[in-house]
């Protein structure tokens, strides 16, 4: 899902600390820096969005 970043969305994400990218996700590989569900990790890699931007939410999402 592709969410438009503005100011609120990035000072609540680091406000609260939100996770939302494959870095912060239990499938993610670190050393290939790929989805072990063979899922495209390149459009979920952002963990610090700036406003302007577009955050892609990927449903299979697990907090590590
Ligand atoms: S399941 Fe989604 S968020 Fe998690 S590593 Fe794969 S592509 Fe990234």
């Amino acid at each position: 899902m592709d969410s438009p970043v503005d100011a609120r969305f990035v000072e609540e994400a680091r406000k609260f600390r939100l996770r939302f990218a494959c870095p912060d996700c239990a499938y993610f590989q670190t050393e290939s820096r790929s989805c072990s569900n063979g899922y495209p990790a390149a459009p979920h890699l952002v963990t610090d969005p700036v406003p302007g931007s577009v955050v892609i939410f990927c449903k299979s999402f697990e907090l590590l």
